[in-house]
């Protein structure tokens, strides 16, 4: 039998339908901490887990993911505890398994097409991906994968989030000399800046942004590109340009008493938390302040990371303030219940309308509406409808916005030629992300809007493709 191929499809194996938990931090102690909430498999969770993949003859699963990994094959090495041949085959295809082990929506994507989904669960991919990433981490030496010839060709990559830094590691290894150009004093993009310490430690970031240089991929940080070089200077001194700038640019509902003090976008919040160590403060140079009842607005995961982040800095209460039901959460369902279990309190069916501040000008009450659902708008879900006349007030002392984000609008805005929809997301063919411009691909957030990690990377590999047929 290849190695490669899953035990299961030579001979019929017993069922296990339930999948292992992962140990995770209990509720009442890490709601005052921000160590990681997961703590991952053992290695015989692991085994016992891979061991229940059925290995099946046309694999679902692997369609289900954006970059395309051979997941019966690394599973099918995990299940007979060889690690290291499985993170082997993982990293054929992802650079970034510790990341999106832990934060891609698996849910709705691999596992969705699990055939144990119908069975009693499927199959824990994500679990194994981290414990996998993690285990090789542990033993000391990375393995780094042999590079192509030098071709002599320059790439610039233009951002170091998660499609940066795939496009980026895939275009090194076929022997292109990259740089990557980032605006922040740190790589890593949203992974760096916007999830929080205790969902994705930085460390774990560091330690796969480190593999990519390890790859020979430069990072340039503090270097924001429209300002300090230009596109076309970029251009003039590469082959080829990818553009990985992302959605950062949040929204605001521009509703009275959003310049309150204590109202942020949960962009700035975060970012003072994690870029910024603003809850290591003193230790760290960020002071924040210590708000008492917090009120979230939104009911995404940037929400659910920003409500959990005001929780361990000490609020003795936080809302999640969402205008739909519970039914329409668009965060991840792990997320939302841990959420929930540490004590976040769900406004569901609320839209705040105002926002009331003291003589001082901090914020100190918020008015909203109630809603009901009404019948599915565009996005397919049950659009939310306002009842008349039922305003109420909430005492709050800190309200975060995060009801979403536009694009960058940086380069856009300054790189002729370089065409946006009237969304504000360049223009960009799926499958390839070449732009308007000459020798310039992109992709991530600044195409699709703001979306997810492994969709992110998806258009990284993409892209890499097309950049590197380009230079050949
Ligand atoms: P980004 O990660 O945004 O990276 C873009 C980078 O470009 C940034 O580092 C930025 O500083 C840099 N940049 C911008 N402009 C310039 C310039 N002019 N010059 C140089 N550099 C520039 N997705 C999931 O799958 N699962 C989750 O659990 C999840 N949670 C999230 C939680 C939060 C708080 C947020 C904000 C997002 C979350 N997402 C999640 C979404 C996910 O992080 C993004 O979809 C993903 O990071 C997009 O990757 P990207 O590479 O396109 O952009």
């Amino acid at each position: 039998m290849s190695p490669d191929k899953p035990q299961g499809q030579e001979k019929p194996k017993k069922l296990n339908l339930h999948r292992h938990e992962m140990p995770k931090q209990p509720p009442e102690v890490r709601r005052g901490n921000f160590n990681e909430v997961a703590l991952g498999y053992t290695s015989d969770l692991a085994i016992a887990e891979a061991s229940r993949c059925m290995g099946c003859k046309q694999p679902k699963c692997v369609a289900g993911c954006p970059v395309e990994i051979d997941i019966p094959a690394f599973i099918s090495h995990a299940a007979r505890g060889d690690f290291a041949a499985a993170i082997r085959k993982l990293k054929e295809k992802n650079c970034l398994p510790a990341v999106s082990g832990r934060v891609c929506p698996q849910e709705t994507q691999c596992e969705s097409k699990c055939i144990l989904k119908n069975k009693g669960a499927e199959l824990a991919i994500g679990r194994l991906e981290r414990f996998l990433a993690d285990w090789e981490a542990e033993q000391g030496e990375v393995e780094i994968p042999r590079r192509a010839k030098p071709t002599g060709k320059k790439v610039a990559v233009v951002g170091s989030g998660p499609a940066g830094i795939t496009v980026a590691g895939d275009l090194a290894l076929l022997g292109h000399e990259v740089t990557i150009f980032e605006a922040l004093h740190k790589a890593g993009g949203v992974l760096t800046y916007g999830i929080p310490e205790f969902r994705l430690p930085k460390s774990v970031v560091a330690r796969e942004v480190d593999y990519v240089r390890r790859l020979g991929v430069e990072i340039q940080t503090d270097c924001v590109i429209g300002k300090t070089r230009s596109v076309d200077e970029l251009l003039g001194d590469h082959d080829a340009l990818f553009i990985g700038t992302g959605a950062g640019l949040p929204w605001f509902m521009n509703i009275p008493g959003e310049n309150l003090n204590g109202v942020y976008s949960a962009n700035e919040y975060l970012t003072r938390m994690n870029l910024m160590e603003g809850f290591l403060f003193p230790r760290s140079s960020t002071p924040v302040k210590k708000h008492r009842v917090v009120a979230v607005v939104g009911g995404g995961n940037v929400a659910m990371d920003s409500a959990r982040t005001a929780l361990r800095m000490g609020a003795d209460k936080v809302y999640v303030v969402y205008r739909r039901s519970h039914e329409e959460l668009p965060a991840r369902l792990e997320e939302s219940e841990n959420a929930e279990e540490e004590g976040i309190v769900f406004k569901m069916l609320t839209l705040p309308v105002r926002y009331m501040g003291d003589e001082k000008g901090w914020v100190r009450e918020m008015e909203c509406l109630r809603m009901e659902l009404g019948e599915p708008d565009s996005s397919g879900r049950k659009r939310p409808v306002e009842v008349k006349g039922s305003n109420f007030t909430i005492p709050v002392d800190g309200v975060i916005c995060a009801i979403g984000n536009s694009p960058n609008p940086l380069i856009p805005s300054v790189t002729p030629g370089l065409d946006v929809t009237e969304r504000g997301t360049l223009v960009a063919d799926p499958e390839t992300g070449k732009t308007t411009r000459d020798r310039t691909w992109a992709g991530g957030d600044i195409v699709t809007g703001a979306a997810t990690v492994i969709l992110a990377m998806g258009a990284g590999r993409k892209a890499a493709k097309a950049i590197h047929s380009f230079l050949s």
